[in-house]
């Protein structure tokens, strides 16, 4: 069995993952915030009511908002971030007694999406979480690539490319640069462009329903969003090239993307022709704790249980 574990800002929850790939059991607490200790504890416990109420051991991964450094194991870049310079690794590993995996949420998202969601059978998976921010991962054979920084697929933080007039020098981002992909292609960046344009304060959810009904100005918000996105993911695929592009998150939602993105981006790939498939995530808001569960992947069975 594979336990997954998605450490969420607000909830903590739990997966059982059976040997077949069917789904056990879910479990949702609350994440004890800002207590690292509490946090620690809560996790263990939610690990052991799994595996009391499955009856059997499990091998055990974990998501977290963040990544862990692998110059110290301890966690960094987390937005919980009581998180941050912890060895969360390695002390649940001690309270559970078993070798436990860690990776960034939006390296599980993908991951799950890759194993048994929108990228299932293809060897080059990238998925992208697009809401409050652009988190990004990317999976190679079913297999997360963490890279040499932990930060692979970290997308949303390079500039826009191609700028155009008025997009330059871009507005600022949380991490201290300006005019990072995130800046344009998040939530709150699709409704501050609208609200920029001369519509309405109102979410981007919001935006896609008027551009669905007709209105001119969120269907001309849309547009710039869908260019720039074409934009954005063409020099991930000059890069990576990868087989499928699943995105996550609440713009996930705008089914229009998928049809009108991969007609935008042909001019920024290098090749006559892109068959990369851009699709919707297949497991939405359940991605990132299946993906910790199958951190431990086909070839780790009998592996890390606590048995
Ligand atoms: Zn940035």
């Amino acid at each position: 069995m594979r336990i997954g574990i998605d450490l969420g800002g607000t909830k903590i929850e739990g997966i059982a993952i059976a040997d077949d790939g069917g789904v056990r059991l879910r479990r949702r607490i609350p994440a004890p915030r800002g207590d690292y200790h509490h946090t620690l504890d809560a996790v263990a416990a939610l690990v052991r009511a799994i595996e009391d109420e499955v009856g059997v051991g499990g091998t055990v991964g974990v998501g977290i908002p963040g990544t862990m450094s692998k110059a110290t194991g301890r966690i960094k870049n987390a937005n919980s971030t009581w998180l941050n310079g912890t060895p969360l690794s390695d002390d649940l590993a001690r309270m559970l007694d078993r070798p436990i995996r860690l990776a960034n949420d939006a390296n599980c998202f993908a991951l799950s999406e890759a194993t048994d969601g929108a990228g299932a059978g293809a060897a080059v998976v990238f998925g992208v979480i697009i809401g409050t921010g652009t988190g990004g991962g990317v999976v190679v054979d079913q297999r997360v690539v963490a890279g040499a920084n932990g930060i692979a697929g970290e997308w949303g933080h390079n500039p826009l490319p191609a700028p155009r007039a008025g997009e330059l020098p871009g507005p600022p981002c949380y991490c201290g640069r300006l005019g990072c992909i995130e800046t344009f292609l998040s939530g709150p960046a699709l409704a501050g462009d609208y609200a920029a344009s001369g519509g309405p304060p109102v979410t981007a959810k919001e935006i896609a329903a008027r551009a669905a009904a007709g209105e001119t100005l969120a269907i001309a918000a849309l547009e710039r969003y869908e260019e720039r996105m074409a934009r954005a993911l063409g020099s991930v695929i000059n890069l990576l090239d990868p087989d499928v592009i699943v995105l996550g998150g609440g713009l996930s939602n705008i089914a229009r993307l998928y049809e009108r993105v991969p007609q935008l981006w042909a001019p920024y790939i290098f090749s006559d022709v892109a068959s990369t498939r851009l699709l919707p995530a297949v497991h939405g808001d359940s991605s990132g704790v299946r993906g910790a569960a199958w951190l431990w992947g086909p070839s780790d069975q009998g592996l890390g249980t606590g048995d």
